[in-house]
């Protein structure tokens, strides 16, 4: 059944990227509630409507699922309680299944190796006593501590190399429960964004190739360098975790490519993606439309991109030099993309914004970005 022309969608959490979901739910002609905890949201800036309230209010959970059709989410750490609610009163995309195996990286490492999927060997760590079993079996010398919950922009790791540290590092990340990571000689990073429908059609839009500054992403480039063999390996790996899943909506595939030219997944984000931003300007359908088209019923859009090359660059609070972006310089680069998030506080690797410009040469695109990001710093 496709929603009618008008229907409304809900979205749980109201950050950019509920932003630039609305916008694209508005241009198909649907209009779009925010449910989110924070007030002055970006994606309430947007929206028809916002509800706000705590995740876990069932009476505003329940004024909010009466008036959508279909709910979608924005942020990964929803409570799954929350989604299991509207889940038996609406259609959710994705569902708390899917959900509850992408909050968790030692579950998500767990269930995709069940499937057959290459992850990065890794180890679950609920005590100083799992730290040293893995040293003491020698699987790791430099491994990567994450906090298997609530993680992103590189938050929540810890880059070790002995036992010591390890034990050290599990302390510092309060003890909770981890997952200790290989860490992998990395050649380079990919991703791809799949979206999949109630009928099993999906749409592979990537791979991506990601470069990042300091665990968040800096700069991603359309079409990813890398080999026809890797191309396939990573779109086959991609839909395979969407399927075994049973995934409806958008969501990422963050890859590892070794030294070696191994293909590992990374992890996976249950949503659109920071490194699939460029298909806004370079592709038939960007991701947010088709999370929109996933929740409405509608055919997929294409995959394909629909120019040969093209290049987003994060803005992140740095940028803004003395709370303000030097706008005037835009000037010298008519044909870049500018979005701003909506955000009032401008903090140190807080993402605020970013830059798209689509052509035919990624170095010569890239530069340009990176130039124009300088000199909006002023
Ligand atoms: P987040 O949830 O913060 O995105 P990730 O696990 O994706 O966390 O880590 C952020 C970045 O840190 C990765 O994109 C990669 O650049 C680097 N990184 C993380 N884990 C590893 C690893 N095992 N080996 C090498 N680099 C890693
Ligand atoms: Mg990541």
């Amino acid at each position: 059944m496709i929603l009618p022309p008008g229907s409304k969608l809900g979205v749980l959490g109201g950050g950019q990227l509920g932003k630039m979901f609305a916008v694209a739910a508005a241009r198909l002609g649907y209009k779009v509630v925010v449910y989110t905890p924070d007030s002055g949201s970006p994606a309430s800036q947007v929206a028809a409507e916002t509800i706000v309230a705590d995740f876990s209010d069932e009476a505003a959970l329940a004024k909010f699922v009466e008036s959508v059709s279909a709910v979608t989410i924005e942020f990964e750490n929803i409570p799954v309680d929350t989604i299991r609610y509207l889940e038996r009163r609406t259609r959710v995309f994705p569902g708390s299944s899917a959900l509850e195996v992408a909050q968790d990286r030692g579950v998500e490492k767990s269930t995709l190796a069940s499937f057959g999927l290459p992850v990065t060997p890794f180890k679950a760590i609920s005590s100083q006593s799992d730290i040293r079993d893995a040293f003491e079996e020698g699987s790791f010398s430099t491994a990567i501590l994450k906090t298997a919950r609530l993680g992103y922009d590189g938050k929540g790791q810890r880059t070790v190399t002995g036992l010591e540290e390890g034990e050290h590092a599990f302390i510092e990340l309060g003890e909770v429960p981890c997952v200790l990571e290989k860490r992998i000689a990395l050649q380079r990073e990919v991703s791809v964004v799949v979206a999949r429908n109630e009928s099993d059609d999906v749409v592979i839009m990537g791979p991506f190739e990601n470069a990042h500054s300091n665990g968040i992403l800096d700069l991603t480039s359309y079409p990813a360098s890398i080999s026809d063999n890797l191309r396939s390996q990573v779109t086959e790996i991609s839909k395979s975790v969407a399927q075994k899943l049973n995934y409806e909506g958008v969501l990422c595939v963050e890859f590892f490519i070794s030294d070696s030219g191994e293909v590992l997944i990374n992890e996976i984000a249950p949503r659109p993606h920071n490194s699939g931003h460029l298909t806004i300007e370079g592709f038939h359908s960007s991701q947010f439309e088709q999370q929109v088209r996933v929740m409405a019923g509608l055919p997929l859009g294409s995959g394909e991109s629909s120019v040969q090359a093209a290049v987003m660059a994060n803005l992140l609070g740095e940028v803004w030099n003395n709370g303000k972006l030097k706008l005037e310089v835009l000037e010298q680069y008519p044909n870049v993309a500018l979005h701003l998030y909506g955000k009032e506080d401008p903090r140190a690797g807080r993402k605020m914004g970013h830059l798209t410009v689509v052509g035919d040469d990624l170095a010569v695109l890239s530069e340009k970005l990176v130039e124009l990001r300088v000199k909006l710093a002023g």
